[in-house]
């Protein structure tokens, strides 16, 4: 049995830094008009799935245990977040985050942040049924749990790992703990689990999760994806629409603001069911997300084709000025959109387990 350190450990760190009575707040702005407030930090590029539409039944070379950030730089970058940079909400994804040791101790820390943020995590939930109660304890707020089938069989072919009761079991720890909301993130694949939308919407309506679709990205490192194998938002509504009526209700678009996910009522319900059309509608305009990769680069998109270092300033003595500086020329230069529909398109070098989603 693993016994928790009191924590938060480093409040001495991010207390002395909220102390600061002379710290300007910036915004994390482009040119563009979007703020970013959302940021997603990747904690591993590792992962104990090997889903065939993300990573090689091999896996990848893994960043080197030295590139990686420590808890310490990683809640000292946040602490600037949410300090200097108006960072309002932390997601913590990978990889899979629940292969970071510690990662309770590290919710934790992050929770004792000022002004805290919200914090979420974006899990495959294996391991998730011991450790729910204590993520729960330490700060976390919302989680999302990737699952793209309830048959036992496709999510060995699919995950290439027989793990479909863990994640279950993950799914009802989550909701026992407190989480709210959990979100069920699931891909289809065509001729592979597509066939599965339907019996997934009932099985989240009746574990009261909220179901999101996401099409699948070209993301993968084997360059697999094809546009025309994709299953698109449409088809979703489509599979969806022979067995249950969904319903665009005006106030849902009103209040979808940045949420990537557009959601559908299901008629004579209050259930409402997400779609992420990345690729068919991109949401570009709206998208107030930055991320952190393992290896302390800054993001401004999943794919993006550059990156901003904020690991060598980290680690070579740089104050939180020249820090917030450096994260605010980064996010200055973000893209009006990712290009995935453009001509000149290209597939970013660092697959999606490597940025994190
Ligand atoms: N391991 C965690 C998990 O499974 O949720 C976090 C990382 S995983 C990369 C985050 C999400 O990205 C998962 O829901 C996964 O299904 C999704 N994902 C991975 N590759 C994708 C792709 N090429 N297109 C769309 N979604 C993808």
């Amino acid at each position: 049995m693993t016994t928790l350190l009191p924590f938060p450990r480093l409040r001495n760190l991010t207390s002395a830094l909220a102390g600061s009575p002379k710290r300007d707040q910036m915004a994390l702005a482009d040119a563009f008009g979007r703020v970013a407030t959302d940021l997603r930090v990747s904690l591993t590029d590792r992962c104990n799935l090997r889903c065939a539409y993300c990573m090689p039944p091999e896996g990848l070379d893994w960043l080197p245990g030295a590139d990686v950030l420590t808890d310490e730089e990683i809640v000292r970058l946040i602490a600037i977040g949410v300090e200097r940079l108006g960072i309002t909400t932390v997601r913590l994804t990978g990889g899979e985050p629940l292969l970071r040791k510690n990662l309770e101790l590290l919710v934790a820390d992050i929770a004792a942040l000022f002004p805290t943020p919200e914090i979420a995590l974006t899990t495959n939930g294996i391991g998730l049924a011991a450790r729910a109660e204590k993520l729960a304890a330490a700060g976390l707020k919302r989680i999302n749990i990737s699952l793209d089938t309830l048959d036992p069989d496709t999510f060995a072919q699919l995950a290439r790992r027989r793990r479909l009761p863990d994640v279950l079991a993950g799914v009802a720890a989550a909701r026992e703990a407190g989480l709210q909301p959990v979100k069920i993130n699931t891909v289809l694949l065509r001729d592979i689990n597509d066939h599965e939308a339907f019996d997934l919407l009932q099985w989240a309506m009746s574990e009261q999760v909220q179901l999101r679709f996401i099409e699948q990205m070209p993301l993968d490192p084997q360059h697999g994806w094809k546009r025309d194998e994709m299953i698109t938002a449409d088809e979703i509504r489509q599979r969806l629409g022979q067995h249950v009526e969904l319903v665009e209700d005006p106030e849902d678009a009103v209040a979808r603001g940045s949420a990537p996910a557009e959601l559908f009522r299901v008629a004579g319900t209050d259930y409402r069911v997400g779609i992420i059309a990345s690729v068919s509608k991109p949401f570009c305009g709206s998208c107030d997300r930055v991320r952190l990769t393992a290896d302390g680069q800054i993001r401004n998109c999943l794919f993006a084709r550059t990156e901003s270092d904020l690991r060598t300033p980290l680690r070579t003595g740089a104050s939180e000025d020249e820090i917030a500086a450096r994260w605010v020329a980064a996010v200055a230069g973000k893209q009006p959109g990712h290009g995935i529909n453009d001509p000149s398109f290209l597939q970013p070098d660092r697959p999606m387990s490597a940025i994190g989603g």
